[in-house]
C-alpha cells in the first residue's frame, strides 16, 4: 500500500510540473544565425565578424511542412526557456505515462485476484 501512496504523490508532483511547463513551452528547433547587414562600409561587408547571433525557430507545421520564424531580441530569453520547457515536458509526460501503465496493470491484477 505504501508504494501506491508514493506513486500517487509522484503523480501529483508531475501533474503540477506539467501544468507549469506547458504554460511556457515552445515547440521547435532553435538555431542561431549570423548575418551581414545592408550598411555600406560596415565591418561585416569587409570580411569582419557578422551580426548575431540571431535566433530562429523552425518546426514542422501542419501537413508536415517545415516552417519557422525569427525571434526578436525581446523574446529570446522566453523562447530559450520555452524550448527547454518543451523538452522537460516530454520527460515528465513519459514518466507519467509509466505511472499510468503501472496503475492500470495493478488494477487488472487486483481485479483478477478478487
Ligand atoms: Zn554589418
Amino acid at each position: 500500500m505504501a508504494k501506491a501512496a508514493e506513486s500517487s504523490t509522484r503523480r501529483h508532483k508531475l501533474l503540477r510540473e506539467i501544468e507549469h511547463l506547458a504554460e511556457m513551452a515552445i515547440f521547435g528547433t532553435l538555431s542561431e544565425t549570423y548575418r551581414t547587414c545592408g550598411r555600406p562600409g560596415c565591418h561585416c561587408q569587409k570580411g569582419g565578424p557578422k551580426h548575431g547571433p540571431h535566433l530562429n525557430i523552425s518546426y514542422r507545421g501542419e501537413k508536415g511542412k517545415t516552417t519557422g520564424y525569427y525571434v526578436p531580441k525581446g523574446a529570446e530569453e522566453a523562447t530559450r526557456e520555452g524550448i527547454a520547457a518543451w523538452q522537460k515536458l516530454q520527460d515528465c509526460l513519459r514518466e507519467l505515462a509509466e505511472l499510468n501503465k503501472d496503475r492500470n496493470l495493478q488494477r487488472a491484477r487486483e481485479a483478477e485476484s478478487r
